[in-house]
Formats: structure tokens, sequence, C-alpha cells
């Protein structure tokens, strides 16, 4: 049996005094984080030592019974408790040189959010948060497993999300490597957003790709015209952070169709590791693309795991669009410009579906040496996330 972990995550839907309750509890967060923070630094300049999240948490235990801090007991208690435990976690990335020394948060710059390790159940398209209460969410899928921690987040266009973990268990299959009939190898661009080995039509990019692209670069060269710190520069970031997300629910709606379809179709699946194709293009064009790529790359990792399917991702450097299938000749004249070229033995090749069809043989090599598997058994921390607003993405069941 191997474990793993899903998350689920929904927008919510608080009522105004929900919402308010909501930004208090991040309040309160923001409050024992920069307390938590600032006795460390005393306690350090004064004894040379740190202070220990058991301490901290007892010295907040205090702070309730003063007429000052009284307030704190408003606050949901474990979700304050955790506050200090992921204090004490950045300090222990600081020191592991993983990230930067723990600063102060500011209410304008840190988004909103706080965590609640256990607890939180979702009821009849409720999320019950304590000292809260009820929240309606829009769930997009029944919860099946019970949740352990439950993180809520206001996004940077105001609206609130919360993402629920579950654990779950599913035994090993013997991995048997597919059929080559079964298996396809995806070759992903910018005009076609995928060509597929089996010969079939190219899928288009959406329009949506582009036409986010024109809203994005519109929407941000008015946030740079506005005045630094005027309402009006809010309103526009705001404005800017609603099309990433609604972008990013049509962006992954597609993609969620797409990966569950070839998941439903084939056994094996070979894609190229696309961390550097990306470069040749422009700044913008790159970023939703590239949202895509990862995005898809994703959905396939953790999809092809759920349902005992085969992933193999092909190193950046193999020459997919470049190699003749016929006679394995390089073109090493070929141009990105170039969509289709003649080979010197006569073959003549369609630039993505060769590469698509590289793709797969590379793939299959892999697969019948070995090579893949490993790759498989290092995919069990695959942390797979649910979009759930707006367009609702098909899911697959386990
Ligand atoms: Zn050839």
């Amino acid at each position: 049996m191997s474990k793993f972990r899903k998350v689920y995550r929904f927008r919510m839907k608080p009522t105004k005094a929900q919402a308010h309750a909501l930004n208090r509890m991040a309040g309160a967060r923001r409050w024992v984080w920069n307390w938590g923070l600032a006795r460390k630094r005393e306690h350090y300049k004064e004894f040379g030592k740190t202070l220990a999240y058991h301490a901290l948490a007892a010295e907040l235990t205090v702070l309730k019974t003063k007429p000052e801090t009284a307030w704190l007991k408003e606050a949901d208690s474990q979700a304050m408790q955790q506050t200090l435990k992921d204090l004490d976690r950045s300090f222990v990335n600081f020191f592991d040189r993983r990230s930067r020394f723990p600063t102060f948060k500011n209410r304008k710059r840190d988004r909103a959010r706080f965590r609640i390790p256990q607890r939180v159940k979702v009821v009849d398209g409720k999320v019950v948060i304590p000292k809260i209460g009820p929240v309606r969410i829009y769930q997009s899928q029944p919860v099946d497993e019970p949740t352990k921690s439950a993180t809520f987040r206001r996004s940077a266009d105001g609206k609130w999300y919360v993402s629920l973990t579950a654990e779950f268990e599913m035994p090993d299959l013997p991995l048997v490597p597919p059929c080559p009939e079964r298996t396809v190898g995806i070759d992903l661009g910018l005009i076609d957003f995928a060509t597929l080995s089996d010969g079939s039509e190219p899928i288009p990019a959406p329009k949506f790709f582009r036409k986010a692209q024109k809203k994005l670069r519109k929407a941000q060269r008015t946030v740079s015209r506005r005045k630094p710190g005027s309402k009006r520069k809010t309103k526009a970031r705001i404005q800017v952070a609603r099309i990433h997300r609604k972008t990013a629910n049509q962006r992954n709606d597609f993609l969620h169709k797409l990966s569950t379809e070839l998941i439903g179709k084939h056994d094996g699946l070979c894609i190229e590791d696309l961390s550097v194709k990306g470069l040749a293009k422009t700044k913008l064009a790159k970023s939703v693309n590239d949202a895509a790529w990862g995005e898809f790359r994703r959905q396939l990792e953790y999809k092809c795991l759920w349902n005992r399917k085969h992933l193999v991702v092909i190193d950046r450097w193999f020459p997919s669009s470049k190699m003749c299938n016929a006679c394995s000749a390089l073109n090493v004249r070929l141009t990105l410009s170039d969509r289709e070229w003649d080979c010197d033995c006569g073959a003549h090749h369609k630039r993505d579906l060769l590469a698509a069809c590289n793709i797969r043989d590379e793939g299959l090599r892999m697969l019948a040496a070995g090579q893949a598997e490993s790759q498989n058994a290092r995919r069990t921390s695959v942390r797979p996330h649910f979009e759930a607003v707006g367009v609702e993405p098909r899911i697959p069941r386990l």
C-alpha cells in the first residue's frame, strides 16, 4: 500500500459577517506571528538561545488572561498555536538555508490566511470552521476521505478559498510496461497545444490563451500608469488578479478534459520535459503557456499515478523534432520556424508529428529499459489539488 495525499480546494461563499470573521481570524494570526517573532528575537538577544515552541505557546495562553490581549480568546486557539508552529518551521527553513529570515507580517503586503490543523469538516456544501461556524462553499465534488488540516486563504482579488488535506491509501499494483499501441507521444506547442503520435488532428491552443495574454498586458499597463499608493492603483491590481484567476479556471478546465481523455485512451503517456522550450518565446506568451504546460504535466502525473498508467518524461535535450524516425539522422539546420522538412533519406516530416512519434519511441525505449519505472517510484510525492471554482473541471473519481 502507498499513501497519497489529496488536496481539495473550494472557493468559499461567506456572508458579510462571516467574511468579517475570517478577516479577523487572519488578523489574529498575523498578530500572533508578529508577537511570536518579536519574542523570539528578544529572547535570542537576551539569552543567545532560541525560544522553543512550547514556551511560546504557554506565554500565548497567559496573554489571553490579560485584559488588553483578551480578544485573542475570540480566535481559534489551535489556529493560533499552528501559527507558532509555522513560525518555528520558518526558522528551521532559515537555518537549513531553504528560506530567508522570517519577517514581520504586514496587512497590506501579506495575503490574509490561517490554518486549522484538525476539526474542520465539510457538511452539506458548507465548511464548518471552529469559532466561525458553517460557511457555504462552491463544492464541486464530494469529500470522500477524512480531512486533516484546513488552510484558509484570501486571494489577491478578495475571494476566500479553503484547502482541505486528506490522506488515502492505494494498493501497489505491479506496473507492466504498456504495449506500443496503447502508448502515445505528446508534443506540446504554442500554436497547437498538443500533437499526438497517433496522427489524429492536433489539439489547437484554446483562443482564450491569446485573449488572456492581451487582457493581462492591458491590465498590467493600467497598473503601472496609476499613482503609487492610490486607491485606483489598488483597484487596477485587483483587476489583474481577477484576470489571472479567470484564466487559470478556464485553462484548468481545458486541461482536465484533455488529460482525462488521454488517460482514458492510453496506458502509456510520453511527454517532453518542457522547462527550456519556453525560453525562446516572449515573456507574456511564456507566462500563459508555461503555466498551462506545468499544470498539464501535474495533472498527467497524478492522474497516471491514480489510474495506474505510465507517464514517461523525456529529457529536455532529446532532439525530438530534429531526428528522422526513418533513418535516425539529425537535421542540425532545422530552425524554429520550419514546420516541415525533408530528410536526405527521402522521408518527409511534419515537425510536431515527428516530435510526438520520437517522444513516444523514446518513452517506449525507457519503459523497456526500466528507466521510467524508477521515475514512477519517485512520483508518490505528487500533490494534486482540485480547482473548484466557477467552471467545474471533470475530475476522475478513484
Ligand atoms: Zn531520414
